[in-house]
């Protein structure tokens, strides 16, 4: 049985081009750190401190290229340590979601939608997922084999586009439930 590259996704912030500015300063732009797994997606130097009604987190990733919408997605540890809400989502699905106030350099930005926890997911592209056998938004689970604590998710959904490269993504509170570290890859169960 094929298995797909299980990633593990740290707490990380999507920001608006306007929210850049704010933060960083009128025509400041993000700066690529690393690329991601995903084709076109980079880490960027630039980080923010989250601040809720609890507690702050302070150098938060902040993930590019800019998006029509900021997003902050969190574990649900972290959301308890913010004390925020932080519901399960998929990307891009923010109505009704978490509020907090981000923090940069040059300025703060209250966000009263945008936190979520991020839904566990699977990118593949289309040839992948012919191999896999699923189709794009099917649910799946997915088995984790790992040293002590292998775990079977479920609630795990597909999405297919040519723009992607194969892989699961968890956070970390998922990841450490499994002992998802090092390179680690998952059995996709229907
Ligand atoms: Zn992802």
């Amino acid at each position: 049985m094929a298995k797909v590259l299980v990633e593990t996704s740290a707490r990380h912030v999507h920001l608006s081009a306007a929210d850049i500015e704010t933060l960083f300063g009128a025509g400041a732009t993000l700066t690529e750190k690393k690329p991601l797994s995903q084709p076109g997606q980079f880490a960027c130097e630039e980080r923010v401190t989250l601040v809720g009604p609890k507690k702050s987190i302070p150098n938060v990733i902040i993930l590019g290229p800019a998006r029509p919408a900021t997003q902050v997605e969190v574990s649900l540890t972290d959301a308890r340590t913010l004390g925020v809400a932080a519901p399960v989502r998929e990307s891009g699905d923010i109505d009704g979601s978490g509020a907090c106030k981000l923090v940069g350099p040059a300025g703060e930005v209250e966000i009263p939608v945008g936190v979520i926890a991020a839904k566990r997911h699977i990118h593949l592209t289309p040839a992948d997922a012919e191999e896999f056998g699923v189709v794009d938004k099917e649910i799946v689970s997915v088995k984790i084999d790992s040293c002590g604590r292998s775990t079977t998710f479920g609630d795990v959904v597909v999405r297919v586009s040519p723009k992607f490269a194969a892989a699961m993504h968890i956070d970390t509170d998922e990841s450490n439930a499994a002992c998802a570290f090092g390179e680690c890859y998952g059995e996709i169960i229907k």
